[in-house]
C-alpha cells in the first residue's frame, strides 16, 4: 500500500502524541497531573445539554444538514451574540459560516484560500493546524515570529515586501495559544492597514475569545473599519461552553472568503448535526454566568499555579487570558528535554514549547484545565512534588547538564 507523501512527511499531531505518551503512563500505573492539553476538564452546563436532549428528539433534525451555511437559528443566535460582545452587526446570510469545530474551519480556510506556491504569513509558536494546512495545501509558509520583546505580536514591518505581496493569507491568533498573549485596537489596525496594502486575507483564530481574567475583554478584529474587507474570525463554542467534544464552531466576516470556504466545505462535509447547532444557539443566547463561573475557576486555579511556582524561584508570568500559562525553561535545557524532566521526576505532563513550533523552544506551556477531581488539589501536589525534586529546582536546573555530570 502507498502512503501519499503529504501524510508520510507530516509528523504526528502533537497532542496525540502526549495523549499516547499520558496512555502509557497511566497503564504503568503512574499518578499522573495532567496539565498537558488544553481540553476543559468541567462538564458543559445542563441547560445546554438539554438543548441538545430536546432538539435530539426532533425527527427534523435527524436527516442532513441542507441550511447550506448553517442553522438560521444558529446563526441568528450568533449575530446577536457577537453584536452584544463586540458591538458588530454581522448579516447572518451573508457573513456567517458554520463549522464542525473551528479546527475543522481554520485547516480548511488554506485549502480554499491557497493556490500551489502562495505565501500564508504564520505566526511562530502556533497552533499547528496553520502550517500543517498551508503544506498540505501546496502553499509556502513564511513565519512571523512572536518575540517575547514584542509581547508576542508578530512585527508586521519585518516582513519583506515581496514576502507580502506573494502572501495570499495572514494568520493569527489572539488571546494567543501558546503564548495567553493578547491583541489590542491598535495592533488589528495596523493588520488592517497591512492587509489592504498587499491584498491579504487575515484570518484571526479567536478559540480563546472568552477566557480572560480579571475584568479583561478581548478585542475583535472586526471592530476596526474596513476589516470585513479584509478579514476573517474563526469562533468556536469548544473552550468557551466546555463542548471540545460536540465539534460545532463558526467563522464570520468577509463574505467572499465565507463563500469560498463553504463552497469548498460543501465538497467535503455534509454540515452539522442539527440538534447541536440548535444546542449551539442556545448556548450563545442564553444566561452566560456559566461562562463567569469556569472564569473564576479557571483564575483560582492560574493564582495557586503562578504564584506556587513563583515561590519556588520560577520566571513565571500570570496570563490575562486563556487558560495557558507559559514559561521559559531553564537555560541549557530544550522544553523536550524539560517537559521529560517534570514527566520522569514530578509525574507531571505538559506540553514542551518545540510542538509549537521553532520559536516555542526554550518554552513549556501548562494548561489550567486539570483533570482531576479536585484540580486545585492536583495543582498544590504537582507544587509540592516539584518542590521535593532536586534537578527541578531552578537553580539546580539552570546548570547545563554537563555542568551538573561535573559537579
Ligand atoms: C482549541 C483550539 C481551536 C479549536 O477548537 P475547536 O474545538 O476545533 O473549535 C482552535 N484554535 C486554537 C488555538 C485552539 O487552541
Amino acid at each position: 500500500m502507498q502512503i501519499a507523501a503529504r501524510v508520510l512527511q507530516t509528523p504526528p499531531y502533537p497532542f496525540a502524541e502526549l495523549a499516547r505518551i499520558k496512555r502509557e503512563m497511566l497503564a504503568q500505573g503512574a499518578d499522573l497531573i495532567d496539565l498537558g492539553i488544553g481540553d476543559p476538564d468541567r462538564p458543559t452546563p445542563p441547560h445546554i445539554v438539554e438543548a441538545l436532549c430536546r432538539a435530539a428528539h426532533d425527527p427534523r433534525t435527524h436527516q442532513y444538514d441542507e441550511t447550506g451555511a448553517g442553522l438560521p437559528a444558529f446563526r441568528e443566535a450568533i449575530a446577536r451574540w457577537y453584536e452584544n460582545r463586540f458591538g458588530v452587526r454581522l448579516d447572518p446570510d451573508q457573513e456567517i459560516l458554520r463549522l464542525i469545530g473551528s479546527k475543522e474551519g481554520l485547516a480548511h480556510m488554506f485549502w480554499s484560500a491557497l493556490n500551489p506556491g502562495d505565501v500564508a504569513l504564520l505566526p511562530d509558536p502556533a497552533y499547528p493546524v496553520y502550517k500543517v494546512n498551508t503544506n498540505f495545501a501546496g502553499g509556502e509558509p513564511h513565519i512571523m515570529p512572536l518575540l517575547k520583546a514584542n509581547g508576542y505580536l508578530p512585527d508586521l514591518k519585518a516582513i519583506p515586501a515581496a514576502v507580502a505581496n506573494r502572501a495570499k493569507i495572514m494568520m493569527l491568533c489572539y488571546p494567543n495559544m501558546p503564548t495567553a498573549a493578547v491583541a489590542e485596537r491598535d495592533f488589528y489596525q495596523r493588520v488592517v492597514a497591512f492587509a489592504q496594502k498587499h491584498d491579504v486575507l487575515v484570518c484571526l483564530d479567536m478559540a480563546y475569545s472568552e477566557i480572560a481574567f480579571d475584568g479583561y475583554r478581548s478585542q475583535s478584529l472586526l471592530q476596526v473599519p474596513g476589516a470585513k474587507e479584509v478579514a476573517v474570525e474563526f469562533h468556536s463554542l469548544s473552550k468557551t461552553y466546555n463542548m471540545t467534544g460536540w465539534r460545532i464552531g463558526y467563522a464570520v466576516g468577509n463574505p467572499q472568503a465565507l463563500q469560498a470556504l463553504g463552497k469548498l466545505k460543501s465538497n467535503l462535509d455534509s454540515g452539522a448535526f442539527l440538534a447541536i447547532q440548535e444546542a449551539a444557539a442556545a448556548a450563545l443566547a442564553g444566561p452566560q454566568d456559566c461562562v463567569s463561573q469556569m472564569m473564576t475557576i479557571y483564575q483560582r486555579r492560574r493564582d495557586l499555579l503562578v504564584e506556587g511556582l513563583r515561590k519556588l524561584g520560577w520566571p513565571v508570568e500570570k496570563p490575562k487570558a486563556t487558560f495557558y500559562v507559559w514559561m521559559p525553561t531553564p537555560k541549557g535545557r530544550t522544553s523536550a528535554e524539560f517537559a521529560q524532566a517534570l514527566l520522569s521526576q514530578a509525574q507531571v505532563l505538559v506540553t514542551p514549547g518545540g510542538a509549537y513550533g521553532g520559536q516555542g523552544e526554550g518554552f513549556i506551556r501548562m494548561a489550567l484545565t486539570v483533570q482531576a477531581a479536585d484540580p486545585e488539589a492536583r495543582i498544590r501536589e504537582m507544587l509540592e512534588r516539584i518542590a521535593r525534586a532536586p534537578d527541578l529546582k531552578w537553580d539546580a536546573t539552570r546548570a547545563s547538564p554537563s555542568a551538573k555530570g561535573r559537579a
